[in-house]
């Protein structure tokens, strides 16, 4: 089925978790590329992304020459770009290189990657990829520990299962068990964070909280007139609380939750639900409305695609308005 005329940045991602199951990825992966480069993407910034994806699809079917055309081009459209995005297509290229036995020119590829270490999340996992692939569990051992070293420097113990530190340690610890080295004290941190990461995803799937609680504009200021003690679970104003929330769905989204919601709350709503002796600035009585709102219809999807309407009901593409929010 070739695609449709403007391929959005949703369309990637639900190809990138659809092409490999269907009948003919091969087929997808050049309309992939041919819309990236006849300019039908939604958004042209994408054309790298959509190129990687293909580059990706072809490599996972052992079209090496395909894969590695894709590649090519994909580093070729970011142009000067400097990204984690960059960053991936870059170590994609580097992996299909060594996947086509030209360890040299893999290496020179990859081998620039390794500052980008210490300041993208993917980075650890894409360069360890390509290393994996040209038998080069020890360098990748190497790179990892060293970038380790110097984000645990600069930065400290992260507290969190989230961000480089995390994905650095999570990398090397999975490297170090592939080449069966005894736990060292990073592996037991790594091992620590995981299992904290685990239990949160674990209890967030059974009991929803009200994190997710989402008060479209003229509900907040009503909220917070009648709750001002409401203020520091969800903002002190409007954009505070949408900043809030697109940070916490980004968080959510990284720890692997599928279909994600926004549950929109009005203040007649909880009030409701409170009951004439509830209070709605307990936590518990609000995780109660949430979870009677999720179980209800009416929720809002998220993400909305890029260039299409906000979730936060503003009007504006979600591109310009609640996704940068979260930067
Ligand atoms: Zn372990
Ligand atoms: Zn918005």
């Amino acid at each position: 089925m070739p695609l449709k005329a403007d391929v959005t940045s949703a369309d990637l991602k639900s190809i990138r978790e659809s092409a490999l199951g269907a009948a003919d990825p091969l087929g997808i992966a050049a309309d992939l590329a041919e819309a990236a480069e006849a300019g039908r993407l939604a958004d042209p910034d994408d054309a790298g992304q959509a190129l990687t994806l293909a580059a990706e699809i072809a490599e996972s079917r052992s079209k090496l020459d395909a894969a590695l055309r894709y590649a090519s081009r994909a580093v070729e459209a970011y142009g000067d770009r400097s990204d984690g995005d960059v960053v991936n297509a870059k170590a994609v290229r580097a992996r299909i290189l060594f996947r086509a036995g030209r360890a040299d020119e893999a290496m020179a590829e990859v081998e620039p990657l390794r500052p980008q270490l210490t300041e993208y999340p993917d980075a650890a996992a894409y360069v360890s990829a390509a290393l994996a692939a040209g038998g080069q569990l020890k360098v990748a051992e190497e790179w990892l520990t060293e970038a380790l070293r110097s984000a645990l420097a600069s930065r400290g113990e992260p507290a969190e299962p989230e961000g480089v530190l995390f994905f650095l340690l999570q990398q090397r610890h999975r490297v170090r068990h592939a080449l069966g080295l005894q736990h060292d004290q990073h592996d037991n941190l790594a091992e620590k964070l995981e299992t904290r990461l685990a239990n949160a995803t674990a209890r967030a799937a059974e009991a929803p909280g009200d994190d997710l609680l989402f008060f479209p504009k003229p509900e907040f200021e009503a909220a917070l007139a009648k709750w001002p003690a409401l203020a520091p679970a969800y903002g002190a104003d409007w954009d505070e609380h949408r900043a809030h929330l697109e940070r916490e769905l980004v968080r959510l989204a990284g720890t692997g939750r599928a279909g994600l919601t926004l549950l929109p709350a009005t203040v007649a709503g909880l009030t409701a639900f409170a009951g004439g002796d509830g209070d709605a600035t307990d936590p518990k009585i609000r995780a109660g409305y949430a979870e009677r709102i999720a179980g209800g219809t009416g929720q809002i999807a998220w993400p909305p695609e890029r260039n299409g309407a906000c979730w936060c009901g503003s009007g504006l593409k979600y591109k310009k308005c609640c996704l940068p929010r979260s930067r």
